[in-house]
């Protein structure tokens, strides 16, 4: 579905990516691990059309991304729930939600919208009950599941996620990724990309692990999950914080 071909990403002459391949394939959730500055965001950013001047080749179903602005990515298929959330504090949960339409609202696909909007609301139950609150005043948990809300909402074949776990407690990490994994046997394709290894490719099929901009390794979740180099460089951290979460 997606195929990344040696990709290489710059930030004026400073180059973050140096020839990055990864695939997702239809119905897979896939992440990438990675610590901070690997490129990860950089990934995602290139993908979304937020990026230009990339080298290499971005496909989604068989066609380029090359040149693409962010709404024709959308367009095509593809949202992004972008590090830190970035919802619209100012406004309430219901708009921001809708924003995420903003397309097929264009389209005057109204019905669809509503449909959508029903389906997110059950998926997070607590965004129904804080419809009109400003989404500003939302704890960190709630922001990211009007996040992911707001991404849905524009009726994705693949989503991508920058870090959904970033600041959240343990327990609320599991929630989340547990809806991933729900998304994932309703059909919906994910590239989820991580610092917190363990939660994201607990709930993956595939993962990738990138360093200071090239992919390092690959391979089934849960073989990154035992691999020696995975657990010393990724996992220790998480492996503390799970356990505290259990407690
Ligand atoms: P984190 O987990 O901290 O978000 P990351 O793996 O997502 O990190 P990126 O944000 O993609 O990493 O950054 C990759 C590299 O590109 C880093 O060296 C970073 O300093 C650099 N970089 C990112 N954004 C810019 C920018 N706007 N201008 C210049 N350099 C940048």
């Amino acid at each position: 579905m997606l195929e990344i071909r040696n990709l290489k990403c710059y930030y004026g002459r400073i180059r973050a990516l140096s020839g990055v391949s990864l695939s997702v394939d239809q119905g897979e959730v896939v992440s990438l691990i990675g610590a901070n500055g690997s490129g990860k965001s950089t990934l995602l950013t290139a993908i979304s059309g937020l990026l230009p001047g990339w080298r290499g080749e971005l496909l989604f179903e068989g066609e380029s991304l090359a040149g693409l602005p962010p709404q024709e990515v959308v367009a095509r298929g593809i949202s992004m729930v972008p590090e830190g959330r970035l919802i619209f504090g100012a406004l309430s949960v219901m708009d921001n939600l809708r924003l995420g339409a903003y397309l097929r609202i264009r389209k005057r696909d109204h019905f669809g919208v509503r449909q959508d909007l029903d389906k997110v609301l059950s998926i997070f139950p607590v965004l129904k009950e804080r419809a009109g609150q400003d989404a500003g005043t939302l704890s960190g948990g709630e922001q990211q599941m009007l996040a992911i809300g707001r991404a849905l909402m524009a009726k994705p074949r693949l989503l991508l996620l920058d870090e959904p776990s970033m600041g959240l407690a343990p327990k609320v990490v599991k929630q989340i990724f547990s809806t991933l994994s729900m998304l994932r046997d309703e059909g919906l394709t994910i590239l989820v990309v991580e610092q917190n290894a363990q939660a994201a490719l607990a709930v993956a099929d595939r993962g990738y692990v990138l360093e200071t901009g090239r992919m390092v390794l690959t391979g089934r979740a849960a073989d990154l999950l035992e691999d020696e180099e995975v657990k010393r460089a990724y996992l220790g951290k998480d492996y503390a914080q799970f356990t505290e979460g259990r407690a």
